[in-house]
């Protein structure tokens, strides 16, 4: 089978094709045969080295995937009801799965909390085996590109909207960044539960794909006065602020928030010093939270959404991998920036039933 394989060597050069033997499902283990894959920033972070994580190559990448239930391990509880032909989406972070953090929902603050390509061993490839406790069964008639979507980036959206921002129906909400996998994906969930929604985004190039893809007011981060045109365009204050960017946009996405109001910090792609506005924090007794990846319940959430047909991802394919040329491309266009929502691959474009 084949495996997308980190080397160790710098830059996406050090990403190959690798021919593997076919996993066998060890004790609680079931293989999947994956049908597709989205990209995530975490794949960028070990591919640059990131202290953050640390890998041992040749490390096999990947975080989000769709597979279907190929063999079924000895131990797996039977009241799961995995068979075979199930379509399942993988949960990239696991916890101890005991601790009251894991069973209150709060599984990534778990000290045991490993994410799979970050910490561990990774599921780009055609088959991988899995404890059965990180499989969520997929509802029928959701493509599988547009599942795999939601399993990180979706999941950390509705983490960061739903439960930690507690955004309600009816709010108003800034999404910052809304170009990336999070940020589009937040504004899809926020559209979903009928919030309005507004978002922020880079190059002009990007507009028209979003205009298209989340059918919500746009203002591009690019001009130097966005939160003036920000406010002239929504013409309120905003209950929360989604931030994917972070860095340098806190000081200016905090005066944006009405008194009271909730901002939730994503990600650093601006840097991750700032200076911080401390006058408008508690002079307005706003709320700021940071959030680190997801719970299984935020995945499921999120496919339920895509199963009602309320929430459609924008993935661009690079169809299926027969080289990893397309692949290695991708990666370049995620370090440039160049790319709207998420990127995705395939194992076997037909459905055709996989070579071992
Ligand atoms: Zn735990």
């Amino acid at each position: 089978m084949k495996a997308v394989v980190l080397t160790g060597e710098k830059g996406v050069g050090g990403i190959i094709l690798e021919e593997r033997p076919v996993p066998v499902p060890g004790f609680g283990e079931v293989r999947l045969r994956m049908l597709a894959h989205t990209l995530n920033h975490i794949d960028l972070w070990v591919l640059s080295g990131s202290p953050a994580y640390t890998v041992t190559c040749p490390h096999l990448m990947g975080s989000e995937g769709v597979g279907i239930v190929d063999a079924v391990g000895e131990g797996v509880d039977a009241a799961l009801g995995l068979t075979p032909g199930m379509i399942m989406a993988v949960s990239p972070g696991q916890g101890c799965l005991v601790c009251e953090l894991c069973r209150s929902g709060s599984e990534s603050l778990c000290s045991s909390y490993r994410v799979l390509g970050g910490h561990l061993p990774g599921i780009f490839a055609e088959y991988v085996c899995l404890r059965a406790s990180r499989l969520i069964a997929v509802p029928g008639g959701i493509d599988p590109l547009s599942a795999s979507a939601v399993t990180l980036a979706g999941a950390t959206a509705h983490q960061a909207l739903v439960v930690r921002g507690a955004a309600k129906p009816g709010e108003r909400w800034l999404v910052v960044g809304a170009s990336g996998g999070v940020g589009h994906l937040a504004c899809l969930a926020g559209k979903a539960m009928k919030m309005e929604m507004v978002g922020t985004y880079g190059p002009e190039k990007k507009r028209e794909i979003l205009e298209s893809g989340l059918g919500i007011p746009l203002v591009t981060h690019e001009s130097p006065d966005w939160p003036e045109r920000v406010l002239s365009q929504s013409g309120q204050l905003f209950d929360g602020v989604l931030d994917t960017v972070g860095g340098a946009t806190i000081p200016r996405v905090l005066p944006l928030l009405r008194k009271g109001g909730r901002a939730v910090v994503v990600g650093e792609t601006t840097g991750a010093q700032t200076q911080f506005p401390t006058r408008e924090l508690f002079g307005r007794q706003l709320s700021l939270h940071g959030v680190y990846l997801a719970h299984r319940m935020d995945i499921v959430a999120m496919l339920g959404w895509l199963a009602r047909g309320e929430l459609r991802p924008i993935v661009s394919s690079v169809g299926s991998l027969e080289t990893i040329a397309p692949l290695q491309e991708a990666y370049r266009r995620m370090m440039d920036r160049d790319f709207v929502g998420k990127i995705g691959f395939v194992w076997d474009a037909q459905g055709r039933s996989g070579r071992r």
